[in-house]
């Protein structure tokens, strides 16, 4: 039985049996590893820990942070089969997925490795002041001891778009990952250790939401990194604001997909079946409400029908997997409580609409399509985080964007149409954080990832990315006019 530690000040830290629980693949119910949760004196430690380490870290030169990251990336290739056969396995994603985000991690810790080492060099300049008289430097400095609160959908890769940035700019951390993806994070101790991460500078903790807790409000915390739902967003916001403390949020989403009448059938069916099914729909990015012009609905439906009904779970370590289990019996009661929730809607159910039958899962459901679903409905509204796809149709583009922006959310949405310029005239007035114009959901390292409206504040990857992890300072004298 594989038994994760604690990771802080650059060792592994025992656990008493009694601190230990299990992780279960959600494929098959097997415990994979045993992990422990933090008690206070060890989130404590975790910290004071991140705190010592910060002295010298903070001091270190750029370039030098972004060889320990470019270092990082490589122990992380080494070992890519390892991690992603262990985010399978964790969440049951389909092991090709698991691969993906391997190396979108990858990717990451490469991209702030390059911007960590052109920072020392852009650091310090002058700022022109109007008044001759005065000369001011702007200078950023890392935040500090920074708390990082991951999820358990996309382990791994959340991981380093906040433990990459907030390296890069000085930042030492303690992350929590989530309780139900405790192994795939694991890899990450011994990731720094053969980097030559100095000790403290990352310390892992592991357990749910009493060592969270406990974590975002220690004094020395400066700053909290949080991507999970928007309740616990909700929790952790008011918790920083009682002491002023910095926090990022990634939360939910309801996104839409709007489809024109003008669009290649085929291309709209390959961006909506990804934009629900990738990841069994448990993404905060799904786009989970189909908008589809009128005159091509009966077409578009039938197809995506189809597609729905072909797409059968199975066993998430198989490389043709295409879906596999929900990532939690937690999860699993959720949908299914939204198939109850349809029924007494009475919903227009085109494809499936209850839980999968298998004989080495319990976990699983169909992939499920409701149409003409009202605006008021809770199927409509709410973040349900499972392969559930509504739609409604709409006859004109105002119409569309009303009912785009008619949400509580606003992380992300996708357009298709036949031309890229209208899809671009769309976008510029849909309220999301990222819109994809026909293709299928990418993210990519140097563009922003992060919501408006109830799906985040703050923004990660990119240039912004790393500003999260800076404060802002300006050094102002008085020159007299002198240079
Ligand atoms: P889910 O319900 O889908 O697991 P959460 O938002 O509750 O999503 O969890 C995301 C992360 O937040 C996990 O690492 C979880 O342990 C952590 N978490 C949950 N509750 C709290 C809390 N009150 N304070 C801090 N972290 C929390």
């Amino acid at each position: 039985m594989i038994q994760i530690n604690h990771y802080i000040q650059g060792r592994r830290k025992a656990s008493q049996p009694s601190q230990l629980h299990p992780a279960l693949n959600p494929y098959n119910g097997e415990t994979i590893a045993e992990f422990p949760y933090a008690s206070a004196e060890e989130v404590n430690s975790a910290v004071e820990s991140a705190a010592e380490a910060f002295v010298h870290w903070r001091r270190s030169e750029s370039r030098q942070r972004g060889e320990y990251l470019t270092r990082m990336a490589d122990e992380i290739e080494k070992r890519a089969e390892q991690i992603a056969t262990a985010i399978s396995q964790s969440c049951g994603k389909p092991i090709s997925e698991a691969r993906f985000d391997v190396q979108d991690s990858v990717d990451c810790y490469r991209y702030y490795a390059d911007i960590a080492n052109g920072l020392d060099d852009n650091n310090n300049l002058s700022v022109t002041v109007s008044d001759k008289a005065f000369s001011s430097r702007l200078q950023y400095q890392p935040t500090g001891v920074v708390a990082l609160i991951t999820p358990w959908n996309f382990p791994t890769v959340t991981t380093s778009w906040k433990l990459a940035p907030a390296l890069a700019a000085g930042c030492t951390v303690v992350l929590k990952p989530s309780e139900y993806t405790p192994l795939a994070e694991s890899f990450l101790a011994d990731i720094c250790d053969a980097a030559d991460i100095p000790p403290g500078v990352v310390n892992i903790i592991y357990g749910a939401a009493e060592a969270g807790s406990h974590l975002i409000k220690h004094p020395s915390v400066r700053k909290v990194s949080f991507t999970g739902s928007t309740t616990t967003g909700a929790f952790i916001s008011h918790a920083c604001a009682d002491d002023i403390k910095n926090v990022s949020l990634e939360l939910g989403g309801k996104s839409p997909v709007i489809v024109f009448d003008d669009a290649d059938i085929e291309q709209a069916v390959s961006a909506v079946t990804g934009g629900i099914l990738f990841n069994n729909g448990q993404m905060c990015s799904a786009t989970s409400r189909l908008l589809v012009q009128q005159n091509i609905a009966p077409q578009l439906l039938r197809r995506l029908r189809q597609t729905f009904a072909d797409m059968r779970p199975g066993d998430p370590a198989d490389d043709n997997c295409v879906l596999g289990p929900l990532a939690n019996q937690a999860q699993y009661e959720k949908v299914c409580a939204y198939f109850d929730i349809a029924a007494e809607e009475k919903l227009n159910l085109l494809t499936g609409g209850k839980a999968f039958a298998h004989p080495t899962s319990q976990f699983m459901v169909e992939p499920t399509i409701y149409t003409d679903v009202p605006l008021n409905s809770r199927l409509w509204t709410e973040e349900i985080f499972g392969p559930v796809l509504c739609t409604h149709t709409f006859t004109s583009e105002d119409e569309a964007i009303a009912i785009a922006n008619d949400c509580d959310y606003g992380l992300a949405a996708t357009i298709i149409s036949a031309t890229d310029e209208h899809g671009e005239r769309i976008a510029d007035q849909i309220e999301a954080g990222h819109i994809w114009i026909n293709t299928d959901q990418r993210v990519l390292t140097e563009t922003s990832w992060g919501g408006m409206k109830k799906s985040g504040l703050g923004r990660e990857l990119g240039p912004w990315g790393l500003s999260a992890y800076r404060e802002v300072k300006h050094i102002t004298r008085c020159t007299g006019g002198k240079a």
